[in-house]
């Protein structure tokens, strides 16, 4: 069993505590590692480092080109250790082997991605009405505390640290304390690309005691948060006290409508799909599934019967398609909500948990409840599992209602082949991401955030690299004589 370590300051270091919190592997629930359990001390040296790094190292004199070619690096890095890391990364976290090759890929697409763009960051000059040069540019924001959950792993690592690094800014990351193996892997690949020491640092541990301490820091300029959004909010108020620009990414409830014109066979495979990938442990689920009257019967039918047929087992098994949830604390969450949904709704199909094939893991049927209202509860809060609401609807400024109907924005699709439909519908949802006959494919080219509760600021793009800059303005006198005011 390998013990990890920190990384600050570009070494491995041993956590301050000498405490360790034990990693699991959800479908035996055996502990497969240990981290340190970081505390406040770890939190300062690390933020010690990420403020060297940034106010006087060698990365503050970097170029934009250097910052390019680390990051071209480091993508290729991933890219050559995938097998590995795709491994750890489903054995970690329970995610189907493929699905852990498909993120891998898309984090050394964020990589490459922001290497291209580290060259790219760009001033203006401002048309002043003044015999002067006035200029706005873009400067790194300092050091970025960034807070990432459990269900991608290195993506959210990738997502966080590739924008900052090619930005110029340095980071303190705190990967969550169930998933942290794949990117402590990672941090051994950061010195080799060239990237100086300080400029990304790694603590494991708790929440409390490693997330909270970070938030407050006062040298610490900017918070990226992914996760709950009790955490979320909990963020936003304990930032305020030191101004910290903060980015939230809360996850939601998002809808995912169905109109009697849409193609069948593809909508219940998107229906299931955009609910059930990576065990429904993805903050855009489709977990609202919104069908027009006429054809919801049969909707529920179809997929209800396609459901039956998704293969639950071990997460290294390449036909898997769906392995254990990540954790028991998750479990027994996901668990409660389907108790609760037996109260609140019939039952489709799932409905069990540890089905009988297993001994051991935190396996959940996919489930599905249909004639539900959008009050109950499983139609409300996320529960971040397999777990689908279907939803009827009468026609489109029903649907509309119902799907806008939630505190969360992060999300919607709409199904339907009436392209007047589809744009009533796109301009009229309340949500940062609408897919159209289609749910979930994310680039690293789009922007990536939320409306409403599912939180502010947007990842991805050159959305994702303008969280991490400031900009100033810069005015330069062309007058030679004075200003002649006094
Ligand atoms: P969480 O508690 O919000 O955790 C997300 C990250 O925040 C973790 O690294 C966590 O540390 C850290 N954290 C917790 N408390 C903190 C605090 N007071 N200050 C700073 N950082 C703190 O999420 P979770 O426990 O993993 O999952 C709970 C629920 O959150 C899920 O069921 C789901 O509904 C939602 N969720 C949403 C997303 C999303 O993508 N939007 C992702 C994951 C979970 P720890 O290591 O201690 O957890
Ligand atoms: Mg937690």
């Amino acid at each position: 069993m390998k013990r990890y370590k920190l990384f600050i300051n570009g070494e491995f270091a041993e956590g301050h505590s000498g405490k360790f919190l034990p990693v699991y592997d959800p479908s035996t629930e055996s502990v497969i590692a240990e981290v340190p359990d970081g505390d406040e001390s770890d939190v300062n040296r690390a933020v010690a480092a990420a403020r060297a790094a940034f106010d006087s190292g060698p990365w503050s004199q970097s170029t934009a080109q250097e910052r390019g070619r680390i990051l071209f690096r480091l993508a290729e890095r991933i890219r050559k250790e995938t097998p590995q890391l795709a491994e750890l990364e489903s054995r970690n976290s329970g995610k189907p082997i493929v699905e852990a090759e498909y993120d891998l890929g898309d984090a050394a697409t964020c990589f490459e991605y922001y290497a291209g763009m580290a060259t790219k960051v760009v001033g203006h000059v401002n048309p002043v009405p003044d015999n002067a040069l006035s200029l706005s540019l873009k400067e790194p924001v300092g050091v970025a505390g960034q807070i990432i959950p459990w269900n991608y792993p290195l993506l959210m690592a990738a997502w966080k640290l590739a924008p900052a690094i090619a930005a110029g800014a340095t980071c303190v990351l705190k990967p969550a304390e169930q998933t942290p193996l794949t990117v402590l892997e990672f941090a051994s690949y950061l010195n080799e690309a060239g990237l100086p020491p300080g400029v990304v640092n790694i603590i494991t541990g708790l929440g409390e005691t490693t997330g909270a301490p970070l938030v407050r820091h006062p040298d610490v300029n900017k918070i990226a948060f992914t996760g709950s959004a009790a955490v979320g909010k909990a963020i936003v108020k304990a930032a305020a006290d030191t101004v910290k620009r903060v980015t939230l990414e809360l996850g939601g409830k998002s809808p995912n409508i169905f109109f009697a014109d849409a193609d069948f066979e593809a909508a219940i495979d998107g229906a299931l799909f955009g609910v059930f990938i990576n065990q429904g442990e993805v903050c855009s689920a489709g977990s609202r599934i919104l069908v027009e009257k006429s054809i919801y019967s049969k909707f529920v039918e179809a997929m209800a019967a396609k459901a039956k047929t998704i293969k639950l087992g071990a997460p290294l098994e390449r036909e898997t398609k769906m392995g254990p949830l990540v954790s028991k604390e998750q479990y027994d969450r996901v668990r409660s909500y389907i108790d609760v949904g037996k109260g609140e709704a019939k039952l489709a199909s799932g409905g069990s948990t540890r089905p009988a094939a297993f001994t051991k893991g935190y396996y959940v049927e996919p489930t599905i409840f249909y004639d539900v209202d959008n009050s109950a509860r499983i139609s409300r809060e996320e529960i971040f599992g397999p777990v689908a609401t279907v939803i009827p609807f009468k026609d489109e400024a029903d649907a509309i209602k119902i799907a806008n109907d939630s505190p969360y924005g992060l999300a919607a699709a709409v199904w339907s082949r009436d392209i007047f439909r589809v744009f009533r519908a796109v301009k009229a949802l309340r949500a940062g991401i609408v897919w159209v006959n289609h749910m979930q494919p994310t680039y690293v080219e789009a922007p990536w955030g939320g409306f409403k509760q599912s939180g502010f600021g947007r990842e991805l793009g050159p959305w994702g690299i303008e969280e991490y800059l400031e900009t100033k303005q810069v005015h330069i006198n062309l007058n030679e004589q004075p200003i002649g005011w006094y």
